[in-house]
């Protein structure tokens, strides 16, 4: 009961916030949908990296072209490409985002609990949200300098 109550409010805090491709991104939480980005993946059942264990790792693909092999983790969103056959997806993930929330958990989804789901849910939210701002940060940087610069422009112009 307790549970239900925490999923709606998180859902109500959230959900504004999030714009569409975002709330889209959040649908890779479930493997199977995970492993249906893995149509066009260039590796078969005898490499270590196959769709299976690529989507049990927790990435599902975002390569636009053909031989691409650019993956994102729905949770920490951590982008990595240049796969070879024999890269373990699980170890490869643990070695280049060890604090991913879904990799310290280490259970897939048929195991989690709905305080466990929830919890992913979050830090996926916080970490989509964070990935945000920044570039928003960043843009509002950049309009300052673009004023600032301006500005220093003026008061020279004005000097002579
Ligand atoms: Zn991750």
């Amino acid at each position: 009961m307790e549970s239900t109550t925490t999923l709606a409010k998180f859902r109500e805090i959230l959900t504004p916030y999030l714009n569409a491709n975002e709330r889209k991104a959040t649908k890779m939480m479930f493997y199977r949908n995970r492993l249906k980005s893995f149509s066009s993946w260039p590796f078969s059942s005898t490499d270590k990296c196959t769709p299976e264990n690529m989507a049990t790792a927790g990435f599902y693909s975002i390569s636009k072209l053909r031989n691409d092999t650019s993956v994102k983790c729905f949770c920490c969103l951590k982008e990595l490409d240049g796969w070879e056959s024999m890269d373990d997806p699980w170890e490869e993930h643990k070695r280049h985002q060890k604090d991913c929330p879904y990799i310290k958990l280490n259970t897939v989804e048929q195991q989690w609990t709905l305080e466990e789901w929830i919890d992913l849910q979050q830090a996926m939210a916080v970490k989509l949200l964070e990935i945000r701002l920044k570039s928003d940060l960043e843009n509002l940087e950049s309009q300052l300098d673009m004023k600032q610069n301006q500005l220093q422009k003026e008061r020279r112009k004005r000097r002579k």
